[in-house]
């Protein structure tokens, strides 16, 4: 080696020294050392998500915008690159919501039932529907543009019934209406810039006589849901979207999708919880999630680069028909093909009885090889316990999975009763358990986001586009 060449050398060696450093230690005074997820900074996020100043984080409104507007704040401390409009992190989603004129009407045969009369239109996807009466066997799939008539839409069927226009039930049997009685239904809102269908079919509860005539349609009846376009209100959703370049020249290519919902019902004015207030905060349902998603991104920005890309996204308006994801999805910042696994976080700041404690599990653990080789990996990852629920297609990861992509939700929902109420608050999150399950996720992810493998569907197991 000569002089000249040795001085090169320790130059290079400086150098990478000097890039090393800060490869590893974006947060030079922090000292916060890979895999080490704190339960104040859990807390802090918490705090903030689900404290009652951001009024419950409604699905499009100016505190959905907040909320993302916090998350996009903290992925820049953490050089997480961005990748919103504009050179941020925020995607502004572009909805027109229709407003309906007067009652809507529906038609079966020579026969019309007004909404507010003999019938209750609780959801509508658009202001006009028409379909045809089929037969509903659970565990079978209706056909495109089906009308069918059961008791009761519960959200378990409402994921069965996605190829499904319009359930007729008995008067109660759409749930809990939270409007005002007689007032128009709402209509779910379109994505401009990506409109594709909605995966929710409109329910229609009917009083008892209509129910009974509905009962005796005879399959192929065309039903038809009239409903007269006033306005149509634009409105905004919201996504935070920030990636880590994998440091893998090839691998780089593989993008591993973590997500989770940041929005949540906002402020039932309408409806004041007995004995508290009427935010509905959503600690759990889904700050838990957002948080676990904000903790691995600090995480893995803090440590070592990962060989594959990660992109981090926390998703507007899930909890008002998936408009966020579903906009993602169509419009992906990276070809969904090129992601080959995507983790959603739901509802992990509780334990669940129902497994192990300080335990997650995976919906659709049986359908694909992620779950197993996860757990191999070390993740206290199980069985969904609850398969009656088919929390499989109840989240965002679901929008991805109908696409091709392996794609799962991560959750300790316990069935709790504060699930969709205004009592989903701070003072019943387990801190523990919530900040021990998102470091036992920290291994694996990083496993994952280092290795080549590729997890597939198990045979038969894909689920229907
Ligand atoms: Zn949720």
């Amino acid at each position: 080696m000569t002089p000249v060449k040795r001085i090169l050398t320790a130059a290079v060696v400086l150098l990478n020294v000097a890039c090393a450093a800060r490869n590893s230690s974006p947060n030079p005074g922090r000292h916060r050392s890979d895999g080490f997820i704190r339960e104040a900074s859990v807390r802090a996020h918490m705090e903030f998500l689900a404290g009652d100043a951001i009024n419950g984080r409604g699905s499009g409104t100016r505190d959905e915008w907040i909320a993302v507007a916090y998350v996009a704040a903290q992925l820049r401390s953490w050089g997480v690159e961005p990748m919103g409009d504009n050179g941020g992190y925020v995607q502004t989603i572009e909805i027109e919501r229709p407003e309906l004129a007067a009652a809507p009407v529906l038609s079966i045969g020579a026969r019309r039932y007004t909404h507010g009369k003999e019938i209750t239109v609780a959801t509508m996807s658009a202001p006009s529907l028409s379909g045809t009466i089929a037969t509903f066997k659970p565990g079978t799939a209706t056909p495109k543009g089906s009308v069918v008539v059961i008791p009761e839409l519960t959200r378990e069927l409402s994921a069965a019934l996605s190829t499904t226009v319009m359930v007729l039930a008995k008067s109660t049997g759409c749930g809990p209406v939270r409007r005002q009685p007689g007032a128009l239904p709402r209509i779910s809102p379109r994505t401009v810039a990506a409109p594709s269908s909605t995966t929710r079919p409109a329910c229609i509860g009917l009083d008892a006589d209509t129910y009974v005539a509905a009962e005796k349609l005879t399959p192929g009846t065309s039903v038809t849901l009239e409903g007269q376009v006033k306005t149509v209100q634009k409105a905004n959703t919201w996504n935070a979207v920030g990636r880590l370049t994998g440091s893998d020249p090839q691998m780089s290519r593989d993008v591993i999708l973590l997500s989770a919902h940041i929005d949540h019902l906002g402020n039932g004015r309408a409806q004041a919880a007995a004995g508290g207030d009427n935010i509905y905060n959503g600690a759990d349902d889904d700050a838990s999630g957002s948080i676990a998603v904000l903790e691995l991104a600090e995480a893995i920005a803090a440590g070592r680069r990962p060989k594959r890309t990660i992109v981090f996204a926390w998703f507007g308006s899930e909890e008002s028909g998936g408009t966020g994801s579903r906009y993602f999805a169509d419009k992906p910042v990276v070809p969904l093909d090129r992601i080959v696994a995507n983790l959603q976080f739901e509802m992990i700041g509780r334990a669940d009885e129902k497994v192990p404690p300080h335990t997650l599990w995976l919906t659709g653990y049986e359908r694909s090889n992620l779950g197993p080789e996860l757990a191999r990996r070390g993740a206290k990852l199980v069985q969904d316990p609850h398969p009656d629920q088919s929390f499989f297609t109840r989240s965002d990861n679901i929008q991805f999975a109908r696409r091709g992509v392996i794609a799962h939700t991560v959750s300790s929902f316990g069935l709790h009763k504060d699930y969709h109420a205004a009592s989903d608050e701070i003072r019943t999150i387990d801190f523990a358990h919530m900040t021990d399950s998102i470091r036992s996720m920290l291994a694996p992810i990083r496993w994952l986001s280092d290795s080549e493998f590729k997890p597939d569907w198990l045979p038969g197991k894909k689920p229907e586009s």
